[in-house]
Parts: C-alpha cells; sequence; structure tokens
C-alpha cells in the first residue's frame, strides 16, 4: 500500500545547524496488515506518519501510496492522533463530518455517513455531544470514526491509546481490532506508532523497532499469533520480555 525508500528528513535547530531526524527510512506497509512502529520518544514516529500522510514533505527519498508519489494529503489515508486533535465547539457528529464537507458530501449524506460511523465505533446516540461532554475514551472514539467517515484505505494511528488509562486504552484498541478482524472497516492496512510493548504485541502483524538519533529502522520481527490475542498467554509473554 505504501512504500518508503531511502526517506530522510532533517529540522533545522535553533543554533541553524540541521538536526537528521530521520535517514534512510525503508519500510512497506502492506494490503492486509497491521504494523506497529516502535521507538523512543524523539526517534521520529510521528514526523514519519506526517510524512506517509503527505502533511510534511520528505527532504529525501521516495514515498509511493499505490504506486503513486504522495506529494500532499492523499485522499485513502487517514490519521488518528494521541491529542483526539476535536475541535472543542463542534459536536461529535460535526467532528466527523468535517472531512466529508470538505470533499462537497452534500448534508444529508454526511449525515447518515457519520451516523453509520459512529454507531460502529459505539457512539451511537452520542453525536450531538461537544468533546467536552465525552470521556477521554470517547473523545478518541470521536477521533477514530473522523478518520473511519472517510473509508481510508491507510489508517495511521500515532499513539492513538497513550492518552487514556490503561483500561479504556485496552477496550478501545481490542475494539478496533474487532472491526478489522472482522472486516467491517473498509481500511486495507493499519500503521500504529507507539511507545507500549503490549500493544504493539496484542495489535500488529509486525512490528518495527526504531532507533533513534537519526530515526531509522533497526528490525522488525514477525507476530505469528492469530488474534484476538491474550496478553496473559505465553507466546504474548515471551514477545513481551
Ligand atoms: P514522541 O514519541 O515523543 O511522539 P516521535 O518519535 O514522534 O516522538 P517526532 O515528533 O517525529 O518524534 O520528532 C522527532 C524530532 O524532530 C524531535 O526532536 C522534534 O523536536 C523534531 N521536530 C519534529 N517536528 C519538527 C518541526 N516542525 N520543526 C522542528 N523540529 C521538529
Ligand atoms: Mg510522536
Amino acid at each position: 500500500l505504501i512504500e518508503l525508500h531511502d526517506v530522510g528528513k532533517s529540522f533545522r535547530a535553533a543554533d541553524g545547524t540541521a538536526r537528521h531526524v530521520l535517514e534512510h527510512v525503508d519500510f512497506t506497509l502492506k494490503e492486509g496488515e497491521i504494523v506497529a512502529l516502535l521507538g523512543k520518544s524523539g526517534s521520529g514516529k510521528s514526523t514519519l506518519l506526517r510524512i506517509m500522510a503527505g502533511l510534511v514533505n520528505a527532504d529525501q527519498g521516495t514515498v509511493n501510496y499505490r504506486g503513486q508519489p504522495v506529494y500532499g494529503p492523499a485522499a485513502g489515508i487517514a490519521m488518528v492522533f494521541q491529542s483526539f486533535a476535536l475541535f472543542p465547539w463542534l459536536t461529535a457528529q460535526q467532528n466527523v463530518e468535517l472531512g466529508l464537507e470538505a470533499q462537497g458530501v452534500p448534508s444529508a449524506e454526511r449525515a447518515k455517513r457519520a451516523d453509520a460511523v459512529l454507531d460502529l465505533i459505539g457512539l451511537g446516540g452520542f453525536g450531538g455531544a461537544l468533546p467536552r461532554e465525552l470521556s477521554g475514551g470517547m473523545r478518541q472514539r470521536v477521533g477514530i470514526a473522523r478518520a473511519l467517515v472517510m473509508n481510508p484505505d491507510v489508517l495511521l494511528m500515532d499513539e492513538a491509546f497513550s492518552a487514556l488509562d490503561v483500561l479504556t486504552g485496552e477496550t478501545l484498541r481490542d475494539d478496533m481490532l474487532e472491526l478489522w478482524d472482522e472486516s467491517r472497516i473498509s481500511t486495507k492496512g493499519i500503521l500504529i506508532v507507539s511507545h507500549n510493548i503490549e500493544e504493539a504485541v496484542m495489535m500488529a502483524d509486525r512490528i518495527i523497532v526504531f532507533d533513534s538519533d537519526p530515526g531509522r529502522v533497526r528490525s522488525q520481527v514477525m507476530i505469528g499469533l492469530p488474534r484476538p490475542r491474550n496478553a496473559d498467554s505465553p507466546q504474548v509473554r515471551a514477545l513481551i520480555d
């Protein structure tokens, strides 16, 4: 689905020197897989996701989506953020409809699609609520609904569960996996960024471990276990430890 070859990115520091955030990153997200990207804070994971989403341009290398170079925000690639990034003055439903509105989808159809996706993610009946009236887990469900309503091919999740308490995060994670494993969403590939090894082992078909300074792929591990996985099973424990 997405193919990165020799991607590099630097930012200029306050003293004018270039800081290499990403260097020589080769990575492919294939159709049908969930990949987890694990790495330290500051290793460039979010930058890499933004490059894949077309929100930031790489300085070097190529980024292809279904064989076509990514230059700007690509229809078909949606992102979920750690901080939810909802507009506080808009209702859940209005937040979910924004992307459709930008595409010129008529209002009746927007409402129908937002309703369906809010139902799917377990927020049926909460479309009229403002973000501040919702719990953290519910807000992130809105964040996920806003991505899913676009029927994305690729879903990029940047620490989507880490702002939530453990139980809420795990519940949402398991709900997402169920939608994916039962093919109830159109998404063909998911990339999750995480600090949390357990989250990666529970979700991913493949884990990429990222080095920092500069960020690059250190190693990868295939997780050959069927889902749903039991966090307490010896196979999962062995991978985590
Ligand atoms: P975290 O786990 O804390 O989210 P990360 O792996 O996602 O970290 P990035 O957010 O990609 O890391 O940032 C990598 C480095 O690039 C950091 O040192 C950050 O300060 C720097 N950086 C990111 N965006 C910019 C920018 N727009 N301008 C300057 N520096 C930036
Ligand atoms: Mg980040």
